[in-house]
This record gives C-alpha cells, structure tokens and sequence, in this order.
C-alpha cells in the first residue's frame, strides 16, 4: 500500500475530513482517498468508546446536532450525502433545561422561547426582545455565510456592518450586561457560548449569536447510534467508492519536496504514502509543530498558528445509573446547571487565568462555580444505556502528567467534585450511580492530538485573527480541514467540508 500514489491522504479521519472524504468521493468516483487515522476507530471526536460490563456507550462528544431542521445547514449536508434515509433523528422539544438556582424549561421553539422568558423575567423584557431581535438578524448573517459566499443569500449589507463594528468585537459577557441587570439571567442566556468551548467573557458575541440562531432557529437533534454511527456511514460510503480508512496509523511526518515546495505524501509508522495532495485535519497547530520539518518557508505560519488560541478543554464524568434519569430529575436531554454565582465564578476563572497552573484556583473555578452540561443520553437514544454525561470546561494547564499518582488523585478529586455539583442539586441521581469514569482535558488530547485537547478548535474571540491557515500556504498541495478552520462543531466543520468539495481545486478532483 505504501507504495501507491494516492490523489489525496489526509491526516486523521474526523468528522471534517469524512465529510470531505465522502463528498469528494461521490462527486468523482474513482478518485483516490486515503484516511490514515491514529486512533482505533474512526471519527476523533465523532466517536464512542463502550463498557461493555455495564452495557453502555458513551459518546465522545455528540449531544446536540445543530442546523437540523428542514432549512437547516446541516440537514441539508445529510441530504447531499445521502444519510437522510439512513438514520432516525430524535428532536427535543426543550432546547435546554436550567437547574440549580433558576430552574426553567428553554423551550426549542424560539418564540416559546422569548414568551417562557418574558414570564420568568417579566422586568427584562426590553432586553429580551432585543437579545432575540439580534440573533435573528445578526445571528442569521452570520450562519448563511457559506449560502452567502454562493450566492444563494443576500443579507441587509447595512445589518451587517453595522454587527461588524459594534457585535464582534465584544464578548458574550459584556454584550448580555449592557441588556440585562439580573445576573441570572445573563448565565442562562450565555449558556450556548459552552456549545463552542468558551466562557461568556472569552467569546465574540456576534460568533455566539449565530450558534445561538444555529441550534434554536435552525433546531437541533440527535441521531440514533449517535456519533459513531454517523462517522460509520461516511467510512462505508468512502470504501464502496474506492476509498481508504486505515486505523491505527500515526503520520508522523508531512513530505515535502523543497525544490518545488509540494506535498508529495506523508511518511509514518507503518511506511510512507504518496500523494498528490495532502489534507490535514489534524489541529493546525499540533501540525506545524511536530508535522512538517523545520523550513524558513513556514516560519510566517507558524507565527500565525502561534496566535491561535485553542478553546477550552473539558473534563466529562461519565455515569451508568440503575434507573431512568428521567425519574431522577432529568426529563430532558440537556440540563444546564448554572453557576450559584455567576460573577463569583467569573472572578474564580479570572484568577485562575493569571495562574493557570495553579490546581486550587482552577479546581475551584472550573468544577465548582462554573456552570455545567449534564446530558441525559437514555433520552436520546435508550440503545445505549442508562447513560448520564456531565461535562466541565476545563483547561489542561493545571492537571499534572498522565499516569502519575497526582494524575490520578486529581481525577478522583474531579470526579468527587462533580458528583457533589450534581448530587446537591439531583440527590436521587447519586443513589442511582453504578459506575462513573472522568475523562481529562489529557484524555482528549492524547486521543485526537488536538492542541490543548480542545475539541472545539479555536476561540472565537472578540480579538482573534481568522486563522487564514490555508491563505498561502507555503507548501503546495497541503490544506487543512477540522474545527480549528470551520469554526467549531458537526456543523460548522461538516458545512465547510462540502463547501470545500464542492469548491475543491482541480487538482483534488483531476481524475
Ligand atoms: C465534550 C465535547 C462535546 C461536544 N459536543 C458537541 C455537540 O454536541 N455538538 C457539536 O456540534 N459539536 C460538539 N463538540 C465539538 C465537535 O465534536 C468537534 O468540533 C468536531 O467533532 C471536530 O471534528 P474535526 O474533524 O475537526 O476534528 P477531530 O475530531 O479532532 O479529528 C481529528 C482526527 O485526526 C486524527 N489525528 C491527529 N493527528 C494524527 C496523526 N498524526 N496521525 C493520524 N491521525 C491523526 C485524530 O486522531 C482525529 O481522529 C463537542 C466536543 C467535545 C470535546
């Protein structure tokens, strides 16, 4: 095999680079696609890993599919890769549940929405309709950008300068406090920020409304047989069109011509492959770093890579219960539980920030005054168990190395804390808890290799540089293609996959 020329390798097999896979594939069957995955099954992110003792599968990171309603983006990516036919969708009708010191039902309708909020907070009614009022102008802009660029959709040009030069340079936080007095309220609406890896103070609230517009404009759901199933299906369109998944392959380094400055495929540890082009969905990062051998070329990329800042990691317990978590006070697939004190735990991961090794003050502000996501996958899909997940940002920087005894009091201390966050709150769940698991911010990297073992790719900061990654790039035939480009989630990431095959150069599509 390592001695074929392929048209296009590509480094790992997540869900950006399936989709593209997929779509190119389809598109010019006979092109040649090689996959070279890491990890034991496909998908990064897009996967699942079972316990079988217990007779449960935990999604590595799929709850929420946004974009899926009949308009929707993303349904219409499934439609033109054939999967609409293949999978059953479950839609919520409650777009999230809140607990702890507020409990509300947000529903996933956007005008039941505003009216079950106008009734909880019947003095922020100025403030609501204008928070609405932006996500469905601004926040749609932003979403249609890719039917933009094709001229399928011609937004008010005068809306969108105007989101320009007054909402994408400020954050989440600061937007929601000029609106509203009620500090509550202000952690319940930011809550969708969790959905791209970032706190209120850290993401660009024009990013944060199209998210928004994304999952309660455009709906969200879940598929049966989650994640997984999804990068399944794509693997199994890829190989019946002559494509290649091969697993448990580490690239360990980018070929690259320098009398010509080309890609000519990549070399790892099972031999090399030869390529016409190489596509990375590796983090971009993670690739300039320990990818590509040092060349004076690349030193204007990497400065710009060395400006992208990753979004925040997580750290997720995973729980097998004896009971239905509906009964235990989970009715819904997503319950957020909200911070006691929002400002108190934004000055926890302010102080944390300044000192981010410090373990006290991130223990403190990530498990203990943030809020959390606490998924209930038994509602979503029961083949998979009586499966609860609860999910904390987090940030690698104050957890010590994999496979030290500190690494491992830590997890305990972690998974102790988050059980104690959800116990307080749902005290019938922690009678109900017959296996638990905590996964690292290390966990996730050392699985993906995704830098800072952010699976949301960069934070989309009110200050951030778009990562023009693949604008002039030095090495021809090199792109990249994940989250860390697409913005982050199924959505985004598939989105700019099929944009991209549909805009793919000659090259890629040649034969
Ligand atoms: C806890 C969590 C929950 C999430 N929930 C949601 C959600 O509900 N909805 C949503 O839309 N998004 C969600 N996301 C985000 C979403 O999962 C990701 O944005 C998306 O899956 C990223 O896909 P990707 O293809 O860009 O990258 P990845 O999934 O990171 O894929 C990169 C692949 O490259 C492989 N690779 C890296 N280096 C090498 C190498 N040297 N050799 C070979 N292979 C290599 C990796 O193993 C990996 O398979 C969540 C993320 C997390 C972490």
């Amino acid at each position: 095999m390592s001695e074929a020329v392929w048209d296009i390798v590509c480094v790992g097999s997540g869900i950006a680079a399936l989709t593209y896979a997929a779509a190119l594939t389809a598109q010019r069957p006979g092109l040649r696609v090689l996959l070279l995955e890491q990890h034991t099954v496909a998908g990064g992110y897009s996967s699942e890993f079972v316990r079988p003792k217990q007779g449960a599968r935990f999604d590595c990171s799929l709850h929420k599919l946004s974009g899926m309603g009949e308009q929707g983006n993303l349904r219409q990516v499934f439609r033109a890769l054939g999967l609409e036919g293949q999978i059953r969708l479950h839609f919520s009708p409650v777009l999230f549940q809140a607990a702890g010191p507020l409990w509300l039902e947000v529903s996933e309708s956007p005008e039941q929405a505003l009216a079950g909020l106008l009734q909880a907070f019947p003095g922020q009614r100025e403030g609501l309709l204008r928070f609405f009022d932006d996500i469905a102008v601004h926040g749609k802009n932003g979403y249609l950008q890719f039917e933009m660029l094709q001229g399928r959709y011609e937004p008010d040009f005068a809306a969108m300068r105007y989101a320009r030069k007054h909402l994408k340079n400020i954050t989440v936080r600061d937007a929601l406090r000029r609106m509203f007095d009620d500090p509550q309220l202000r952690e319940l609406l930011a809550l969708p920020s969790i959905y791209v890896g970032s706190f209120p103070e850290q993401c660009s609230y024009l990013y944060f409304l199209h998210v928004v517009y994304a999952n309660l404009y455009m709906r969200s759901a879940y598929m049966d047989g989650g994640s997984q199933r999804l990068s399944n299906l794509l693997v199994e369109q890829i190989r019946a069109r002559g494509g290649e998944v091969v697993l448990n392959v580490n690239v360990e380094r980018i070929l690259v011509d320098k009398s010509s400055m080309r890609a000519t495929g990549v070399a790892t540890d099972r031999g090399e492959f030869l390529a016409r082009e190489v596509l990375v969905n590796a983090s971009p990062v993670y690739a300039l770093e320990q990818l590509f051998e040092p060349m004076p070329e690349l030193e204007a990329s990497r400065q710009l890579v060395s400006r992208i800042r990753p979004a925040n990691a997580t750290s997720t317990l995973y729980l097998v219960l004896d009971e239905d978590p509906a009964r235990l006070g989970l009715p819904h697939a997503e319950t957020m539980l909200l911070a006691d004190d929002p400002d108190a735990a934004w000055s926890a991961r302010e102080r944390s920030r300044a000192d981010p090794v410090n373990e006290t003050l991130a223990e403190e502000a990530y498990w203990q005054r943030s809020s959390l996501e606490i998924t209930n996958y038994h509602a979503l899909d029961a083949s998979g168990g009586r499966v609860v997940i609860v999910n904390a940002l987090d940030d690698p920087r104050h957890w010590p190395r994999r496979k030290t005894p500190e690494y491992r009091a830590k997890k305990k201390r972690g998974q102790q804390a988050l059980l104690e966050r959800v116990g307080r709150h749902f005290p019938d769940l922690s009678d109900h808890i017959v296996y638990a698991e905590l996964s690292s911010p290390h966990t996730y990297q050392r699985y993906t290799n995704n830098t800072a073992g952010s699976g949301y790719g960069a934070l989309v900061a009110p200050d951030a540089a778009p990562a023009l990654i693949n604008h002039r790039f030095p090495v021809a035939g090199v792109s990249f293609l994940s989250a860390w480009v697409a913005g982050s989630g199924y959505e985004a990431a598939m989105g700019y996959s099929m944009f991209k095959a549909s805009t793919a150069a000659p090259a890629a599509a040649s034969v």
